[in-house]
């Protein structure tokens, strides 16, 4: 059956190919985005399809429209960017959620949030499974994001509980591939952009710090998963990929991939930087019948073609 599904945030890295997963599943998609961190050049070949639609639009104002299903990925992802407005980082994913979520219980659409891992802050225990409340500092520089996405999580169940709103939580770990911002700080852009350019790779702290890293064609499979399970399971649950990697280790990975010259410099770790994160995904595998397929080397290679094709 063709659904009429707004994707918020569907101009960004996940939205943009979240968009494209669900046209070719034959749905109509609408793209709501305010371009802070997506682009438009991201979903502009999708303007062929006559079931796409874009919209510029901040979800931090009430939206109106007639639809079967709300995915709400909008909020900047990277920590310089959602460090940049932090207040407007906090409405985005709090004021955004109740404007999608009055919207959702308005035309009785079903509602996913983009939820992370972050909502387990600095987690003290590992891997994390759904059932763990987190270590999250509410006044650190990561709050705004942490804390809002925790917030939204909140809206989200209250809006269930309350006004039988039918609800996803998506917990997403680390996600990469093409169409990351080469300019967002994140791990992944930096060290493949500065091994191609053969500069310094900048590590912060030791390396020794660990993330799990998953492919975003496995990331989306999960999510659309989840979206499409029975109205009884909401979540939350976590989809990343389990295996986990030093950040130096993916440094060298890396230089080796891209037959690189870089050198490893080390530079401070910055605020609240977790540790440790690895999902643990028992929940995803036996509700969503999921678990990624790709492998770090083998989702790394097109990501690495990808930058080559745009620096
Ligand atoms: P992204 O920055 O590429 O995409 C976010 C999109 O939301 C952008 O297109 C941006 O312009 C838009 N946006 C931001 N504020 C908005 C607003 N107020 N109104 C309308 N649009 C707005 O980031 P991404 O990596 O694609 O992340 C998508 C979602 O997934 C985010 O909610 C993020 O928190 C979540 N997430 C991503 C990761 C990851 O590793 N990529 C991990 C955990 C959670
Ligand atoms: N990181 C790094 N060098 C960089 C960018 C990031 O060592 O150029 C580290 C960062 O300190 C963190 C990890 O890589 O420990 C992942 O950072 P990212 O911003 O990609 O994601 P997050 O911290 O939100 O998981």
């Amino acid at each position: 059956m063709r659904k009429k599904i707004l994707v918020t945030g569907g101009a960004g890295f996940l939205g943009s190919h979240l968009c494209e997963k669900l046209l070719n599943q034959g749905h109509e998609v609408v793209s709501l985005d305010n371009y802070f961190t997506g682009q438009k050049q991201n979903i502009v070949h999708l303007l062929k399809s006559p079931y796409f639609e874009i919209i510029r639009h901040d979800v931090t104002m009430p939206f109106f429209i007639e639809v079967d299903e709300i995915y709400n990925l909008a909020c900047p992802a990277s920590p310089i960017h959602y460090q940049y407005n932090a207040i407007k980082t906090i409405k985005t994913s709090v004021m955004g959620s109740i404007n999608m979520l009055g919207l959702a219980k308005r035309v009785k659409a079903k509602i996913l949030q983009a939820s992370t891992s972050e909502v387990y802050g600095d987690p003290k225990i590992h891997p994390q499974t759904e059932d763990y409340w987190g270590h999250v500092n509410p006044i650190g520089t990561r709050s705004c994001y942490d804390e809002g996405k925790r917030c939204a999580e909140s809206l989200f169940i209250n809006y269930h509980r309350q006004n039988d709103v039918r609800i996803k939580l998506i917990r997403i770990f680390n996600t990469y591939g093409p169409r990351m911002d080469p300019e967002d700080g994140r791990v992944i852009s930096n060290f493949i952009v500065q091994a191609l350019k053969n500069k310094d790779i900048t590590i912060y702290g030791n390396g020794e710090q660990t993330r799990s890293f998953c492919y975003v064609d496995d990331l989306l499979e999960g999510m659309v998963r989840l979206m499409n399970t029975p109205d009884s399971f909401i979540g939350p649950v976590n989809v990343g990929n389990p295996g986990e990697f030093t950040i130096k280790q993916l440094a060298e990975t890396v230089i080796r991939l891209t037959n690189s010259k870089s050198k490893l410099v080390y530079e401070p770790l910055p605020e609240d930087d977790p540790m440790q994160r690895q999902p643990d995904i028992s929940l995803a595998r036996k509700e969503l019948g999921w678990e990624p397929t790709i492998a770090l080397e083998d989702g790394l290679k097109p990501t690495i073609e990808f930058f080559k094709s745009i620096i």
